[in-house]
């Protein structure tokens, strides 16, 4: 491993100094599942590595007067997984979180990590996109974005100099939402081949009024279905309306072959995914889960 410097700030304002000082040949050291792995392969070799472990208010998870959330990017996967909130209020989330790598990564690697990593596989990105959250971006001004907007391709999200994540902030559930995530992967402490993620709610007399769905693995960042959502709103769902929306969702993939899967096996499992996650949504609805 080509040798770097190693900085612990600890406080944000130092953090910032030192990442604009260093101007994109920084990295930010979070849980370090990713970032150490990606060094020893020398496939990213920053000249100094900047440890967020020492500045304070980092890490948590709190809820909002308005029944949202937010979750501090150095919040770690476990935390997220055995949260009662989160299970409550976002259970896909929670799965999604319960489903990466093992209980050991779960308990180092943090939701930032996950996020600012950009790999199109992030289990975390298709349930937060549905979800509707956004990042807070922390440097020299805060910004705040769509988590849909924040990814630019693999590998690359959106911070510019001097800048990191800082924090997500998911608004409060609609009434009566239901979500799900679904991830295939080929072994257990696999990356997905493909997930796929929804939320939907519907409307007393049956109409779908929300529904929002995410494909991950199958395009070079996590991809919003929307022209399957078009199909699903303001609609009553049949099963043949579903599988309408389902091979819409595996049309707009733009999946490639890969050691971990085919094109075809992606835009399958897509559709697969698609059409159970809607169809378990409207038998929730229905039930009044
Ligand atoms: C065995 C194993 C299994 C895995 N399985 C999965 C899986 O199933 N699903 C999955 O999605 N991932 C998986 N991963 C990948 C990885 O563990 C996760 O993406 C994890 O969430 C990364 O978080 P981290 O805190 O360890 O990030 P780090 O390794 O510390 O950082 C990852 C990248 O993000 C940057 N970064 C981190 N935090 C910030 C921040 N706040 N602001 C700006 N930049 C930041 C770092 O500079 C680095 O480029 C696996 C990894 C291992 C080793």
């Amino acid at each position: 491993m080509k040798s770097f410097e190693y900085l612990c700030p600890k406080s944000v304002g130092e953090l910032v100094k030192i990442l604009y000082r260093y101007d994109g040949k920084a990295r930010v050291l979070a849980g370090g599942t990713d970032l150490l792995v990606m060094m020893k392969q020398g496939k990213l070799q920053p000249e100094c590595v900047v440890s967020l472990q020492a500045i304070p208010n980092l890490a948590y998870i709190r809820e909002q007067k308005n029944g949202g959330i937010k979750i501090g990017a150095m919040t770690r996967l476990r935390e997220i997984e055995a949260s009662s909130l989160i299970q409550t209020k976002y259970p896909l989330l929670a799965k999604a979180a319960g489903w990466i790598g093992s209980r050991q990564v779960r308990w180092r690697a943090t939701c930032g990590g996950n996020l600012c990593n950009g790999a199109p596989s992030a289990d975390l990105a298709p349930p937060l996109i549905c979800l509707g959250a956004k990042v807070i971006i922390g440097g020299r001004a805060k910004r705040t974005l769509p988590l849909e907007k924040f990814f630019l391709g693999p590998g690359q999200v959106s911070l510019r100099r001097g800048e990191f994540l800082q924090e997500l902030v998911i608004p409060p559930p609609l009434p009566r939402t239901y979500g799900i995530y679904l991830k295939f992967t080929r072994s257990a402490m696999d990356i997905a081949v493909v997930g796929v993620a929804a939320t939907a709610s519907f409307k007393e007399e049956g109409e779908c009024n929300h529904l929002r769905i995410c494909l991950g693995a199958v395009a070079p960042t996590p991809l919003r279905a929307v022209k399957a959502e078009k199909i699903g709103l303001g609609e009553r769902w049949d099963e043949e309306r579903i599988l309408v929306m389902a091979r819409m969702a595996s049309e707009e993939a733009k999946p490639i072959d890969d050691v971990r899967g085919t094109i075809y096996l992606r835009r399958h499992l897509v559709k697969v995914f698609t059409k159970r996650i809607l169809s378990e949504c409207l038998e929730q609805a229905q039930k009044k889960v």
